[in-house]
């Protein structure tokens, strides 16, 4: 057995790998948890087509609301000024959308997972920002227009003597600036830290631009309720990102008390933490999910970083796996017992729902880790295929290996380059030839983005439905 080099686990888990307990019975393998994992599907999850819908519709709705506030529109510079009105009624409802779909609300995180929710809140910034760029540019043109004046005078009027479109025209140029630093060129360049904290600037772009639209918009300025709603709306998602961001953290970490219980290498560059805490099972973790870790030492108490669970969730312990990347990920090797911790979560969709079809868990490299954890787990017959680079990078071959073993599961490495396998790992032809009835069965994938997407197309060959096919980035 290899020992903890911190630390140790408690005694309930010490006795062997605690992950996971194995027991044999006579007439068939069966494979122990380290306590039952609820499903939580149908439990509080939204579906991804519900939510674009309800976005949709609120978009009309503030179509509508343009309509309503605008009873004529005639000339140029009327046109002008309604196209400027309506985008910036929809930059307004859009950035309550962005700020939504981030707020960390456990139906959204569950049903839709934290990667697509990131996909989509990086794809509706750019929206955004186009549209408050064409609303300023609109407006100012439109009123130009009207007043028979330049386009530099009319804007020089606004700004001067108007003090909120001032303050909307800082928030504009702000969310301008998170806009471009976000582009992927612009985002390889700076570190994770830096990209985060500059788009935080975002909430201070939104409370300086909130009250320009009572003061000068049209649709607002005659329509009481119309503002009651509006703002209603921006107070509910204020009040939800403090709730799941601030509060219900700081009250989890009160509740279980999170705690480093020991440090363990599992292969070079690769360690797993144990973290205890009490009443876990109140968390309703399940394996393929994963938390934001945020470790209370001086060096590392400002940030946090997302690592799934490497095994299924303990009623007071649980387990991450880290390969080190960079500065957090290569810090954590040398937490010390009893440093506390701060978890927030569990996210992600990547799970596991009921089915009768077999399963195939698909991994890259340290994207073993969420596939770890269900592959001991799933009820069912269960393929785990695992590509890493060489046989040193493979992570958990001992408890891999027990797990097939005691659950009659199949676990293929492939290892090398494709010299070594003969042929492409990830080709349609080898997955099939690995996994009989590929196409009937449900599959996870986790690893690099490369790999993903190699994965699934080959997956897709291989005449696997889209649907059944699920994946997890460790990239937002
Ligand atoms: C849902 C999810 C689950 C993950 N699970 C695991 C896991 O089980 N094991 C594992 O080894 N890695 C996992 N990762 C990746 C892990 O979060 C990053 O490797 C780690 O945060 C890198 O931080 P760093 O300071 O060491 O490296 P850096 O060099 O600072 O960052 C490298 C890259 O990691 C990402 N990253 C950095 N900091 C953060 C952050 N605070 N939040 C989100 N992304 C960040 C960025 O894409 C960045 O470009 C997961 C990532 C996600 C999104």
């Amino acid at each position: 057995m290899t020992s903890l080099t911190r630390g140790s686990v408690p005694a309930q888990h010490a006795a062997a790998d605690p992950y996971p307990r194995p027991r044999r019975s006579p007439s068939r393998p069966q494979l122990v948890t380290p306590r039952s994992v609820p499903s939580q599907r149908g439990h509080g999850r939204v579906s991804p087509r519900g939510v674009l819908a309800v976005i949709g519709i609120g978009a009309l709705a503030v179509i509508a609301l343009w309509w309503h506030g605008t009873p004529a529109v005639s000339g140029l510079g009327g046109w002008l000024t309604g196209a400027g009105e309506v985008l910036g009624l929809l930059a307004g409802y859009g950035v309550v959308v962005l700020v939504a779909l981030m707020a960390r609300l456990p139906p959204l995180e569950r049903g839709i997972g934290t990667d697509q929710l990131a996909r989509w809140h990086a794809m509706g910034g750019r929206y955004i920002v186009s549209l408050v760029v064409a609303h300023g540019l609109l407006i100012v043109w439109g009123y130009a227009v009207e007043a028979h004046t330049s386009l530099t005078s009319e804007a020089a009027t606004l700004l001067t003597q108007y003090p909120d479109v001032l303050m909307a025209t800082v928030a504009g140029f702000l969310l301008l600036g998170v806009g471009i630093i976000s582009m992927r060129a612009a985002r390889r360049r700076v570190r994770y830290e830096t990209w985060y904290y500059l788009h935080l600037y975002t909430y201070l772009a939104i409370a300086l631009a909130f009250s320009h639209q009572f003061a000068v918009g049209a649709s607002f300025i005659n329509n009481l309720a119309a503002r009651f709603w509006w703002s209603a709306m921006y107070l509910t998602v204020a009040v939800l990102v403090l709730w799941y961001r601030v509060a219900v953290p700081l009250r989890a970490f009160a509740r279980h008390r999170f705690a480093v219980v020991g440090v363990k290498p599992e292969s070079p560059g690769v360690i797993s933490v144990y973290i205890g805490g009490s009443h876990l099972d109140e968390l309703a973790a399940e394996p393929g999910q994963f938390f934001r870790w945020r470790f209370l030492t001086r060096s590392m108490w400002w940030s946090s970083h997302p690592y799934s669970l490497s095994a299924a969730p303990g009623t007071d312990l649980l387990r991450i796996t880290v390969k080190d990347i960079g500065d957090h990920s290569r810090a954590l090797s040398q937490l010390r017992p009893g440093t506390r911790v701060m978890a927030e979560g569990p996210y992600g969709a990547f799970t596991a729902g009921r089915t009768s079809r077999g399963v195939v868990l698909l991994a890259g490299g340290v994207g073993i880790t969420p596939l770890r954890a269900m592959f001991s787990s799933l009820p069912g017959p269960v393929t785990l295929i695992y590509r890493a680079s060489s046989e040193q990078d493979i992570v958990f071959r001992d408890e891999l290996d027990a797990i097939a073993a005691a659950r009659g599961a199949k676990v293929y490495y492939l290892v090398g380059s494709r010299a070594d396998i003969g042929g492409d790992p990830l080709s349609p032809r080898m997955l099939r030839s690995l996994v009989p009835g590929l196409d009937q069965q449900e599959v996870y994938v986790c690893g690099p983005s490369g790999m993903i997407s190699a994965a699934v197309e080959a997956l897709r060959g291989a005449g696997v439905p889209r649907r059944q096919i699920h994946f997890e980035s460790f990239e937002f």
